[in-house]
């Protein structure tokens, strides 16, 4: 059992003022793998006190300062890559080779970035003979993120915030709260300053909303789901913080009927099935010309079945889903989709043969999917595609802009130029092209109800700064 009870304050794990001590279940196991404190607002206020003290020191750092400092967390991190990698496989379910390479391995694809823009980025530059333009880190940032790949959504907010000149609370998902204990062992060894990150577990409405409506935070940086970050905006406009959110999705994937349908449909379906189908970007939507959702049936079905699941602990693509409330959620979902009258071409409802204990979910696929269809709508986050029919690229348009979402969308073409004419006219902050892999120096945000702003590359940096003109009565 990991003893996570105490939080993280001023330099210093300390025991919180207040709160219920609970179990974080593993999902593979159903038992508990650890403890945390659910915490209270009182801690918050600590967090956010020591957090404003280091600010003065902290936003007057030099560039170089900050160079050495993300340069000694990359040093640690690399260290302690395979203790994030344990604790993330008993918090999420992820299997060893994938925690390691993939979710683990996130954090020095996001740092290297990191500390090359730090090292070219224009925080002064004139703009006229007389005014200058500086841009001034924004001071505190309070950072609240999910379970779902907890050391990404934490390092693409805290490394550019630290990179800038700001100091953070942190409140972790706690459904899956471990690795932001193990980062925060992290910080502590390279040196960063005390009271720069400091860390409070507990739930959304209890510390979530401290952070949120605090006069001490300038800024809210969230992600989770849509009706959390709405939440979040409203408490923080009575302090008129800047508000930041990386929210839900439903990713479109257009096939366009010049695509070689064998490539495509398998990279849709290993990519919507990594981490169990729990990601915000995951192509949940393919669309297929209706000439073509036969043969597009048959493939998925051959490749799904395919896939390995099971104990996370051994050599699989696919662990269980994180808790009993998503296996549930999940479930109703596959079940609505039976009722709706969506084809089943593989998987259903029901725990896997063999399975028994931990929360697995039968890969599923569904066929023959109209988008008003409850499945075509609502973020399921588990590993079940839907296929959908198009007429014509006018329509396939169509039904990929008809959702809320605007996280990420997908188009796969023969033709660069027809793909590019597609991704011209789609609604998302991210379209990828022909299995193109993610860029680190490439924005990461969403349009429409998938959020506001944007993390990753150059752009997150803007995010957590101000802009301040110094404007002279004559020529410097
Ligand atoms: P969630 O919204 O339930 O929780 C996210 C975080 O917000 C948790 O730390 C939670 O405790 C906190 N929270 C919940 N209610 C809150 C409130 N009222 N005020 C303040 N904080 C609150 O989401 P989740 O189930 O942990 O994660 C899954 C969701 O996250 C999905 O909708 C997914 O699409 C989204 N997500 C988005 C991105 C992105 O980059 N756009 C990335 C990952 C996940």
């Amino acid at each position: 059992m990991r003893d996570y009870t105490r939080i993280y304050i001023d330099g210093t794990w300390v025991k919180p003022l207040d709160g219920k001590i609970i179990d974080i279940i593993n999902p593979a196991t159903e038992r508990p793998a650890g403890q945390i404190t659910l915490c209270t607002a009182g801690d918050v206020d600590r967090a956010v006190e020591a957090a404003r003290k280091a600010s003065i020191t902290f936003s007057r750092s030099s560039r170089q300062e900050r160079v050495d400092l993300l340069s000694s967390i990359l040093g640690v991190y690399t260290k302690r890559q395979d203790d994030l990698a344990d604790v993330l496989t008993e918090e999420l379910g992820a299997p060893k080779k994938f925690a390691k390479e993939v979710q683990v391995g996130v954090g020095p694809f996001h740092l290297q970035t990191a500390i090359a823009i730090l090292k070219r980025y224009k925080f002064e530059h004139p703009q006229s003979d007389r005014t200058v333009i500086r841009r001034e880190p924004i001071g505190v940032v309070g950072m609240i993120t999910p379970w779902n790949w907890p050391i990404n959504q934490l390092v693409v907010k805290v490394f550019p915030a630290f990179a800038t000149g700001c100091t953070v609370v942190h409140k972790p998902s706690e459904v899956a709260p471990f690795t932001a204990h193990v980062l925060a062992e992290i910080f502590h060894e390279a040196g960063v300053p005390a009271g720069v990150y400091n860390l409070v577990d507990g739930e959304g409405p209890t510390v979530g909303t401290a952070i949120s409506g605090h006069p001490g935070i300038r800024m809210v940086s969230f992600t989770g789901s849509t009706a959390a970050g709405i939440d979040v905006a409203r408490r923080a406009a009575g302090g008129v913080k800047r508000v930041h959110q990386e929210l839900g999705g439903k990713a479109p994937n257009v096939m366009l009927d010049d695509a070689d349908l064998v490539n495509a449909v398998t990279a849709n379906i290993y990519r919507l099935m990594r981490n169990s189908g729990q990601s915000c970007n995951a192509p949940t939507r393919m669309l297929v010309p209706f000439a073509k959702m036969e043969t597009a049936k048959q493939i998925a079905k051959q490749v799904v079945e395919s896939i390995t699941y099971g104990d996370p602990q051994t050599d699989v693509y696919m662990g269980p889903v994180v808790s009993a409330r998503q296996w549930d959620r999940i479930q109703f979902l596959i079940q609505k989709g039976i009722e709706e009258g969506a084809t089943v071409v593989t998987g259903g409802t029901g725990r896997p043969d063999g399975l028994e204990t931990g929360y697995y979910v039968k890969p599923t696929v569904f066929a023959d999917v109209t988008n008003d269809m409850t499945v075509a709508r609502e973020e399921i986050f588990g590993p079940v595609l839907c296929i959908i029919g198009y007429k014509d690229v006018d329509d396939a348009v169509s039904i990929a802009n008809d959702t809320v979402y605007g996280l990420s969308a997908y188009v796969q073409s023969a033709s660069e130029e027809r793909a590019n004419s597609v991704a011209a006219r789609i609604e998302a902050g991210v379209v990828f092209i022909n299995g193109a892999s993610e860029d680190p120096e490439a924005p990461f945000g969403g349009y429409k109800m998938s959020g506001n702003g944007r993390e990753w590359g150059e752009i997150a940096f803007g995010e957590f700064l101000e802009t301040k003109a110094v404007i002279h009565r004559k020529a410097a």
